[in-house]
C-alpha cells in the first residue's frame, strides 16, 4: 500500500487489528518517507530505524496473539525533549549532543506500554525556548507548507514531521505555546493539556511550574488517540494530578456544540499585530461553530497587557534554575582543557548554550537576585494569579474561549526578528500556561500566501474532552484539518 501516511490513527488501528497490513509495514512506510522527503523538511534529529523495527515486530506478536491495545503498532515521533533509553536526547542543544538518557520518560514509557513505536526524535528549539525552532543546535526545521518559512516552535519538529506525513502523530511540550503555535503554523490539531494531567517526569525541564506534553496530530480524533495513551497521574512528578483520565476517544462527540457559550474576549481581537487574514479566518470559523449552534459571547479579559512581561519574567526565573545543572561536571558538554572549576564551569556553558538560552539565563538571574526579587520576580507572581482569576471569572459566563493561536502566520526563515518581537508573538498563548489551563489548535484555513492559520479554543481545566471534542465536531462538518501541503502528496 503506498498511501497508508493518508489513514487517520482509527484507520491505522483498524488496519493492523483486522491485518490489512502489519506493523512492520506501516512502520517501514514511514521510514521510507523520511528517508526520502525529510532532507528538506529536516524535521528528525535521531532517526531510529533498528529500534523502530524491533518494536513493530514485538506490536505485530501482540496483534497476532490478539493482546493488542487500542494503539498497538502505530508509529510516533518524540520530541527530543522526552528522554528516551538507548536513543539520543538532545533538547535541541550542543550541551546535550552527546546524551543518552539511562531512563524513559513517563511519556515514552507510556508510549512504549501501549504498543507505540518509536521512529525517532524530532527537532525544537534549543531547551524549548522559542518559537520558530530556529534556536536549534540542528539543521533548521522548514514548515512542509512553504519549505522557506518556519513550522513554529519550539515543537517545530513534532509539527513539520506530521505535517509532511513523516509520523501520524507526535508528542510535543507547551511552556506557552509551543504544542499550539506550530500547530497553528503548520496546519495541524495540538492539544495543551491541563497542567498536572499529563506527567513531566523525564521531560527535560524549561520553566516546571508551566511546562506541558500534549499530542501534535491532523485531528482531535488522533490528539484523543495519543491522549488515551500518555494522560493520567504519575507517582514519579509531584506535580501529577491524582485524578483518573478520562477516555477521549469515547468522548469524542460527549459535548454539544448546540448551545454551546464561547467567549469572545474583546481585547484579543483588538491586539496591534494581529494579521487582517488570520482575523479573518478566526472570525469565519466562528461563525461556522455559531451556525453549529454555538453561542458567540463577547467576554473582557482584561490582564491582556500583562501576559508578555509576566511571562517573560516567570519562564525565565525558572529556566535560570534548571538549567544551572547544566555544569559540565556530570553530563552533557565540557569545554576542553579547563585550567580551573570556575574555567570548566563558565565556558562549557557558554559554549554549550546558544544565544536565546544565555539570554534567558542572563534575565532568568537578574530576576531571581537579591534585591531584585520582590520588585519582578514576586511581582510577576501575584499578577499571574491575577490573570488567572481574570479566566476563572470568564469561565462563570462561558464554556470555552476562542482565540487565535498566533498573531500571525509562518514567519520566513531567518527573519530576524529581534527578541521582543518574537516574544510579543506568544501573546495569544502563554496566558494559558500561567494559570493552567487546557487549551487546542485546531487548523481554520489560510492566508494570502496559502500558510496555515490556527483557532485556539481554551477551556476550563480538565476540560479535555470537551475542547476535543468540539473541534472533533467542527472537523466533522469542515476539512481544513485534512489538507495536505504539496511535499506530504509525495511518495517515498
Ligand atoms: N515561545 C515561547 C518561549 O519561547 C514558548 C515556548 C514553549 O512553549 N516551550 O518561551
Amino acid at each position: 500500500m503506498t498511501d497508508l501516511h493518508r489513514l487517520s490513527i482509527r484507520e491505522l488501528a483498524e488496519g493492523l487489528k483486522t491485518a490489512q497490513f502489519s506493523s512492520r509495514e506501516l512502520t517501514q512506510h514511514y521510514l521510507n518517507r523520511i528517508a526520502k522527503i525529510d532532507s528538506h523538511v529536516h524535521s528528525f534529529v535521531t532517526i531510529s530505524p533498528e529500534l523502530a523495527l524491533a518494536e513493530a515486530d514485538a506490536a505485530d506478536g501482540l496483534l497476532k496473539s490478539g493482546m493488542a491495545g487500542l494503539m498497538t503498532g502505530i508509529p510516533l515521533a518524540h520530541k527530543d525533549i522526552f528522554c528516551t533509553k538507548g536513543i539520543k536526547t538532545t533538547a535541541g542543544s550542543k550541551m546535550l549532543d552527546n546524551f543518552i538518557s539511562p531512563y524513559d520518560a513517563t511519556v515514552v514509557a507510556k508510549g512504549k506500554e501501549a504498543g507505540l513505536v518509536t521512529l525517532g526524535k524530532v527537532n525544537m528549539d534549543e531547551f524549548a525556548m522559542g518559537s520558530t525552532s530556529e534556536s536549534s543546535y540542528y539543521e533548521t526545521t522548514r514548515n512542509p507548507w512553504a519549505l522557506d518559512h518556519v513550522p513554529g516552535g519550539s515543537s517545530g519538529g513534532s509539527a513539520a514531521a506530521v505535517a509532511a506525513d513523516l509520523a501520524p502523530i507526535a508528542t510535543g511540550t507547551d511552556t506557552g505555546g509551543s504544542i499550539r503555535q506550530p500547530a497553528s503554523f503548520c496546519g495541524l490539531t495540538g492539544l495543551k493539556p491541563t497542567y498536572g494531567r499529563v506527567s513531566r517526569f523525564g521531560m527535560i525541564a524549561y520553566a516546571s511550574s508551566l511546562d506541558q506534553g500534549g499530542p501534535i496530530a491532523r485531528s482531535a480524533e488522533d490528539c484523543a488517540y495519543l491522549m488515551n495513551v500518555i494522560a493520567g497521574h504519575d507517582a514519579k512528578d509531584s506535580t501529577s494530578v491524582n485524578k483518573e483520565a478520562d477516555d477521549y476517544v469515547a468522548n469524542l462527540n460527549g459535548t454539544s456544540v448546540k448551545g454551546l457559550r464561547i467567549g469572545i474576549p474583546k481585547q484579543y481581537f483588538n491586539v496591534a499585530g494581529l494579521d487582517a487574514d488570520v482575523k479573518a479566518r478566526v472570525e469565519e470559523s466562528l461563525k461556522k461553530l455559531e451556525e453549529m449552534g454555538a453561542i458567540l459571547v463577547e467576554i473582557d479579559l482584561n490582564m491582556t497587557e500583562a501576559y508578555v512581561p509576566t511571562y517573560y519574567l516567570i519562564a525565565p526565573a525558572e529556566a535560570s534554575s534548571n538549567l544551572s545543572r547544566f555544569d559540565g561536571v556530570r553530563y552533557g558538554y565540557r569545554c576542553e582543557n579547563p585550567v580551573d572549576l570556575m574555567d570548566l564551569y563558565k565556558r562549557s556553558r557558554s559554549e554549550g548554550f546558544g544565544p536565546e538560552v544565555q539570554r534567558r539565563i542572563l534575565i532568568g538571574t537578574y530576576a531571581l537576585s537579591a534585591g531584585y526579587y520582590d520588585a519582578y520576580y514576586v511581582k510577576a507572581q501575584k499578577v499571574r494569579r491575577l490573570i488567572q482569576q481574570d479566566f476563572l471569572k470568564a469561565f462563570e459566563s462561558v464554556d470555552v474561549i476562542a482565540a487565535p493561536s498566533a498573531p500571525t502566520t509562518a514567519y520566513k526563515i531567518g527573519a530576524s526578528l529581534d527578541p521582543v518581537e518574537m516574544y510579543l508573538g506568544d501573546i495569544y498563548t502563554i496566558a494559558v500556561n500561567l494559570a493552567g489551563l487546557p487549551a487546542i489548535n485546531a487548523p481554520v484555513g489560510f492566508d494570502k500566501d496559502n500558510l496555515p492559520v490556527g483557532l485556539q479554543l481554551i477551556g476550563n481545566y480538565w476540560s479535555e474532552s470537551q475542547l476535543l471534542s468540539v473541534v472533533h465536531q467542527y472537523q466533522q462538518a469542515t476539512d481544513w484539518h485534512s489538507k495536505r501541503a504539496a511535499i506530504a502528496e509525495e511518495n517515498a
